[in-house]
């Protein structure tokens, strides 16, 4: 009974693989004419600067309006594109749509910010990368300043001997760079410390977690880290007042989360600029404790 069983479990398995198998090509070929149909758009998430209040820039997140089905996630189709390798033209997308929103804004006259791009594995590792970027740069106008790349920790620590050069090279062009999801991925202190990086991105599940002690632990750790490796630090996910009392009693520089504001149409970037988030940012010093 029992071989009977596992081999009904195996063929069950083997079904859902397939299943799988189908549904990926699917959504390959539809995400084939997503680009060709205008069917991507680009959504800003403000980043608040905690000490002024100020949003001083913004995340650009990628939706897919599909025809029948609506907003996909691109927690769905980001992995897809990653493993058919259409996340390099859709990259080229997101870059050249920042590109022309950065134009529109700036024809306003906003203030500069800057704008902060995802880059996926399979991107950070195409050789031509930094060249890439580069004929991007010019090609805009863009002050390459307005400019920041949020990179994986996985792929950067991945190779991390390689990488040094790589970020040195994408640094040498003036832009800033990230590592998103930081604490998720397997970081050896020694190579971060000689990675030309601005910026740690808490990853938004340490935040949900701050009401354990681990998790707390863990912010503060990261908090600390990026204070001795003179690093930008920013904490996403942020969706309550208590998250974001005890994230600016700590110190830490930017703060990204629902709290403030959803990912928005470039549109009303604008006024999100305007807003001053400065009053949300008093606290009393009483209150900056989760227990
Ligand atoms: P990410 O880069 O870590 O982006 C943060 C995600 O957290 C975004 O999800 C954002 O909408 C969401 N988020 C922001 N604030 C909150 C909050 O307070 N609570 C919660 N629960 N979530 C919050 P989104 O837009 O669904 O994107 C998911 C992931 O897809 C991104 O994670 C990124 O890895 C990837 N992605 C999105 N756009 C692009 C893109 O243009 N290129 C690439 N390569 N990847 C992208
Ligand atoms: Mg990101
Ligand atoms: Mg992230
Ligand atoms: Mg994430």
């Amino acid at each position: 009974a029992a071989k009977a069983n596992g081999r009904a479990c195996y063929r069950f398995y083997d079904e859902e693989m397939n299943a799988r198998a189908v549904e990926q090509l699917k959504m390959e070929e539809e995400l084939r004419d997503a680009m060709r149909n205008d069917e991507l758009e680009l959504r800003y998430q403000p980043q608040v600067d905690t000490r002024t209040g100020e949003v001083v820039s913004m995340e650009a997140l990628v939706r897919w309006k599909h025809p029948e089905r609506g907003m996909v996630s691109p927690l769905e189709f980001i992995p897809v594109a990653e493993r058919t390798g259409q996340i390099i033209e859709l990259g080229e997308w997101v870059l050249a749509e920042v590109g022309r929103h950065c134009h529109y804004w700036d024809a306003m006259g906003l203030k500069p910010f800057r704008v902060c791009i995802n880059i996926s594995p399979l991107q950070f590792n195409q050789s031509n990368l930094p060249q890439w970027i580069s004929e991007f740069l010019k090609r805009s106008g863009l002050a390459p300043e307005r400019l920041e790349l949020e990179l994986t920790e996985s792929a950067i620590m991945n190779d991390a001997q390689t990488n040094i050069e790589k970020l040195a090279q994408l640094k040498k062009l003036g832009l800033e760079l990230a590592v998103d999801d930081f604490g998720t991925g397997y970081s050896s202190l020694s190579y971060l410390k000689r990675f030309p990086i601005d910026t740690l991105k808490i990853d938004q599940s340490f935040v949900a977690d701050l009401y354990r002690p681990d998790g707390a632990a863990i912010v503060d750790a990261i908090i600390a880290l990026s204070k001795t490796l003179n690093l930008r630090v920013i904490a996403e996910g942020i969706e309550d007042r208590e998250q974001l009392e005890y994230l600016v009693t700590r110190g830490c520089d930017l703060l990204q989360g629902f709290y403030f504001s959803h990912p928005i149409y470039p549109e009303d970037v604008p006024d999100m600029l305007r807003h001053d988030f400065s009053a949300d940012l008093q606290i009393e010093q009483t209150n900056a404790s989760l227990n």
